[in-house]
């Protein structure tokens, strides 16, 4: 058997598509969706990440306003722009690029952005609101995930569901929006006793590690759908090349479907962002949200 590669990329343009869309038919004289993005430091990654970000919010029809700060801003100071921006009527959503500089407090800095602004959904009310089935934002890379579960497999209520890594970003609200979906949902980790075990279980495996090929084709179950994250950088042959969490040549013999890295789940969490921005937009002006591209 051979599975079915998910086309991360021809989905997020698509999400993406419906977002311009959307902002496309809003009244002439409103105000179009604004995103903030602000980068501390010169993480060469994130530069790359926030250059992504800001063309294809442009592209969406919808405002870029960017924030680059010196690696040696003090906390007081970023906590006063995400204030303004807070404040600032333009703005719907606002994101502060990950990892911050050593001498900022990351979860005081997330906390300081305004829940309904807060288009990562990292904020604690945000977390909360998720986990006790209320609207919330949600975090992107999930909810890209969610969006390729539901277009495979249509409802996943009752499906056996295992999601690998417990982080704040990926693992946790990847559990939670399974776990809304009616899915039973196992949440495994570094201290998890057989790993390999716990995956066979798994019609729906979510790998958010960040291992290089951890998970491999004998640890899946056959015909499951399987939701690489991770994104590893690896030398091989004397070239870098980026991997998933799953080792893709084994496990693409035993999936029912699986998503390729790249051009997985990584293309839509830019698209999911955009798709944040908009709801947020909706929710602060009144309007109804599209509930295929929210979410929760
Ligand atoms: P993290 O380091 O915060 O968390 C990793 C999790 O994996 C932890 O909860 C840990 O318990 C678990 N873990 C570590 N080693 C393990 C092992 N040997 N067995 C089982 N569990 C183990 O990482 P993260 O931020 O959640 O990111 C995970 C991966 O996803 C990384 O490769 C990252 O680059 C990638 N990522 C991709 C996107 C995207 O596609 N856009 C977004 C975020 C993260």
């Amino acid at each position: 058997m051979t599975a079915e590669i998910i086309d991360g990329k021809a989905f997020a343009a698509s999400v993406r598509a419906r977002v311009a869309a959307r902002v496309a038919d809003l009244p002439r004289d409103s105000i179009v969706p604004g995103l903030a993005v602000i980068l501390v430091g010169d993480d060469p990654a994130s530069q790359v990440y926030v250059r992504n970000k800001r063309r294809q919010t442009i592209e969406a029809g919808m405002r870029s306003e960017e924030v680059r700060l010196g690696g040696d801003t003090p906390e007081a100071e970023l906590l006063a722009h995400i204030a303004r921006l807070n404040a600032d009527p333009t703005i719907h959503g606002i994101l502060v690029q990950l990892p911050l500089p050593a001498q900022i407090d990351t979860l005081r800095v997330l906390d300081a952005v305004d829940p309904a602004k807060d288009v990562d959904g990292f904020h604690v009310t945000n977390v909360g609101r998720l986990a006790t089935g209320q609207p919330a934002m949600v975090p992107c890379t999930p909810l890209g995930c969610l969006m390729l579960l539901r277009d495979r497999l249509g409802s996943l209520a009752g499906r056996e569901a295992v999601v690998v890594g417990r982080s704040n970003i990926v693992g946790k609200p990847m559990a939670q929006l399974l776990l809304r979906e009616n899915c039973t949902v196992t949440v495994a980790h570094s201290r998890t006793a057989d790993l390999a075990d716990v995956c066979r279980r798994a019609e729906i495996l979510v790998a958010a590690v960040g291992r290089p090929r951890l998970i491999r084709g004998d640890w899946i179950r056959p015909g499951a759908t399987v939701m690489d994250v991770g994104i590893n950088r690896v030398e091989e042959d004397g070239a870098a090349r980026l991997v998933g969490d799953v080792d893709f040549e084994s496990a693409v013999e035993v999936a029912g479907a699986i998503t390729p890295v790249p051009g997985g789940v990584g293309p839509m969490t830019i698209a999911c962002l955009l798709a944040n921005t908009l709801t947020a937009y909706c929710r602060l002006h009144g309007l109804p949200v599209a509930a295929e591209l929210a979410g929760a």
